[in-house]
């Protein structure tokens, strides 16, 4: 017998963004899918139309499309599928698997105090043979006994006693499906081979095992829950404190290759250690065995070394184009000041400094703008905290440029005659004559910062400064 192709799925609910943990649970089926040469489909879970937002839906596929995470066909959108969910649910219903039950929450609630033991659904309505009505919901009819069991392809064997299953909900109240009765019905419609998901969905698992095997559900469905991704608390990664939308991260100026290359080390490594590296060699390297179950520690510095690499590893067109946003619609100067042949020539060396892309306009920003914005604590530590040091080597440099060549081998011989006259060290020499010019105390080298910005700019900043002092 052939193994059945692989076929799995991202199945986001549209309840907020694309976040990291979602992104991860994307790459993953993407990689396994892709080195299986198998399918990888998408399912929108919006069946629960209070929290579903629409507009989140495109969003959430120009995330997946940014990170390079192409699927298979078109995807499903689980709110055009309510008769699927209806005729799964009348089954379930006709074969007594499920009953109807109009117990409001208040009344579970007290029922579970007065019984002291344990919360949640008692069973009350199993035999009292109710039929649909207002505020009447179906719930699943667990087996009391008996364990419902999987193997998990990352965490090896996991069981659930049956006894400590509620008979859960699968339609609310309003006429919609619950997301696991759902889940059940599209895995087995969908032809899916694996489910491949975060760990904080593995309580789902065992309703849909019994949501199946009730269905009479053909086929196995194989398990793989990804571990947590966890903050430097150990912490799972939440909206509020930690900044998790892969949105946020575009904004932030990091690379697509760089943020899917560092994501697939959130839980899987390479058998070699070597982590960056090409998406195609990850393809081939990827096995699902090899995802490790404890929490994964999503490390921001450490995604932002592999952008930095990954920054340095463009092309000059390339980096130029990828910063075309910072350089335009996000650009702190006037637009007319803009000429992009000026910031091709520093750009080798800003490409050589930054590690989101978002730095780049703070590195080049003293050319295009009238005046150097002035960091007031750039000025303060330098020309202010030793001013006779700042007047005599500004007031050098201002006559040593007056009429020296104009390239930035000759510019750095002639300020530093300064250094061999005096025997001040060259940072010292420098700081003035930088901050003057562009403001800060750490950009771009500086002498082809001013071989870019021309003399009688630079003379005039120099002067400027100078009166300030
Ligand atoms: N829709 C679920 C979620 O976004 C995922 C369900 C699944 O992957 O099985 O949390
Ligand atoms: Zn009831």
């Amino acid at each position: 017998m052939t193994s059945p192709v692989v076929r799995v799925r991202f199945a986001p609910s549209p309840t907020g963004y694309l976040h990291i943990g979602g992104a991860r649970t994307a790459l993953f089926n993407w990689l396994f899918a892709r080195g299986q040469g198998g399918q990888f489909v998408l399912r929108i879970e919006d069946t629960d139309s209070e929290r579903s937002k629409p507009e989140l839906i495109d969003v959430i596929f120009r995330s997946l499309e940014w990170l390079g995470l192409d699927w298979d066909g078109t995807p499903v959108h689980q709110s055009e599928r309510g008769e699927m969910y209806s005729a799964a649910i009348d089954a379930l219903l006709a074969t007594g698997n499920a009953y109807w039950c109009d117990c409001t929450p208040d009344a579970v609630k007290a029922r579970a105090e007065a019984r002291g033991g344990q919360p949640g659904y008692d069973g009350h309505c199993r035999e009292r043979g109710l039929g649909p009505g207002e505020g009447h919901v179906v719930r699943f009819r667990v087996p009391d006994e008996g364990t419902t069991a999987f193997d998990d392809v990352i965490r090896g064997h996991v069981s659930f006693e049956n006894a400590n299953l509620e008979d859960f909900v699968i339609k609310r109240s309003n006429g919609t499906p619950m997301f696991h009765l759902a889940n059940a019905v599209d895995d087995a419609d969908q032809g899916i081979t694996h489910v491949v998901r975060g760990e904080d969905l593995i309580n789902v698992t065992p309703k849909v095992l019994l949501i199946r095997e009730a269905l009479g559900t053909p086929g196995e469905l194989t398990f793989a829950h990804l571990p947590l991704i966890v903050n430097e608390k150990r912490q799972k990664l939440s909206k509020r404190r930690d900044d998790v939308s892969v949105g946020d991260y575009i904004d932030r100026g990091y690379l697509a290759e760089a943020m899917v290359n560092y994501l697939a080390t959130l839980g899987w490594g390479p058998p070699d250690g070597i982590e960056i590296r090409p998406l195609a060699e990850i393809v081939e390297l990827f096995h699902l065995e090899d995802v490790n179950s404890s929490g994964a520690f999503f490390d921001v510095k450490k995604l932002q070394h592999f952008n930095g690499e990954y920054i340095r590893d463009l092309s000059l067109p390339q980096f130029v184009g990828k910063s075309t946003r910072w350089l335009y619609d996000d650009a702190p100067w006037p637009a007319e000041r803009f000429d992009v042949a000026t910031f091709e020539v520093l750009a080798p060396l800003v490409q050589e400094r930054v590690k989101l892309l978002s730095e780049v306009p703070g590195y080049v920003d003293f050319v295009f703008q009238p005046d150097p914005t002035i960091d007031e604590a750039s000025w303060e530590k330098v020309m202010v905290k030793a001013p006779e040091l700042a007047v005599a080597v500004l007031d050098h440099a201002a006559g040593a440029f007056a009429d020296c060549t104009w390239d930035a081998a000759t510019l750095e011989v002639v300020l530093f005659a300064y250094s061999d006259e005096h025997g001040v060290a060259k940072g010292k020499v420098q700081a003035p004559v930088r901050v003057a010019v562009t403001g800060r105390t750490v950009g771009p080298p500086l002498f082809e910062s001013l071989e870019v910005l021309g003399r009688d700019e630079t003379l005039r900043r120099i002067a400027a400064a100078r009166a300030r002092l």
